[in-house]
């Protein structure tokens, strides 16, 4: 049993690379695989005659540690992107829901897009392909790590730009650079 240990150790698998080949016990053409399954090495014989299988562990290196943590943070975003739906609190606009009628006057919204969170009295914007966020010049810290945090949970492209002032006051500048970085590729 430790040969075939030393023998499957000795294919120096790296992490989600396989081997087929003769088996080492039986002498099987062909029949012997190994996979190396973040750092679990799997083998076995598929000849009816050959018993031998089972696992080893071997060692990861520092690299092979790190992919396996982007791979999984990768498909746990994949996971949350595809459950991510629309609640049931967030509902059409209805001439009814003054709170929302009212800010979109307010900031002169075209409202075409727009979504009404009956839950938290807010304004929902849909994101479709790409995000600005631009906060007042005071707020750099908020915009930088609001930046971050959007684009790891919607894998959207995410641009943050910095007001000249506070949007409120709509400075001219500041629309046409919004509009600019909306609406270039
Ligand atoms: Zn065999």
């Amino acid at each position: 049993m430790m040969k075939i240990r030393k023998y499957v150790g000795d294919l120096c698998l790296t992490t989600g690379e396989n081997h087929r080949g003769n088996c080492p016990v039986c002498g099987g053409r062909n029949t012997f695989t190994a996979t190396n399954d973040n750092g679990v090495v799997k083998y076995n014989c598929y000849k009816n005659t050959c018993t031998i299988g089972g696992f080893i562990h071997t060692d990861l290196t520092a690299a092979e540690i790190m992919m396996i943590m982007r791979q999984t943070a990768e498909q746990k975003r994949h996971r949350e992107k595809e459950t991510m739906e629309i609640p049931q609190y967030v509902v059409k606009p209805m001439p009814t829901h003054l709170k929302f009628n009212r800010f979109v006057r307010r900031w002169g919204l075209a409202i075409d897009n727009l979504l009404y969170d009956v839950k938290d009295e807010r304004v929902v914007f849909p994101i479709h392909h790409k995000v600005v966020i631009a906060l007042d010049p005071d707020a750099i810290d908020k915009t930088i790590k609001y930046r971050s945090e959007i684009q790891a949970w919607t894998g959207l492209r995410t641009m943050a730009y910095m007001l000249n002032d506070d949007v409120k006051y709509r400075v001219e500048d500041d629309m046409e650079k919004l509009k600019g970085m909306l609406n270039n590729e």
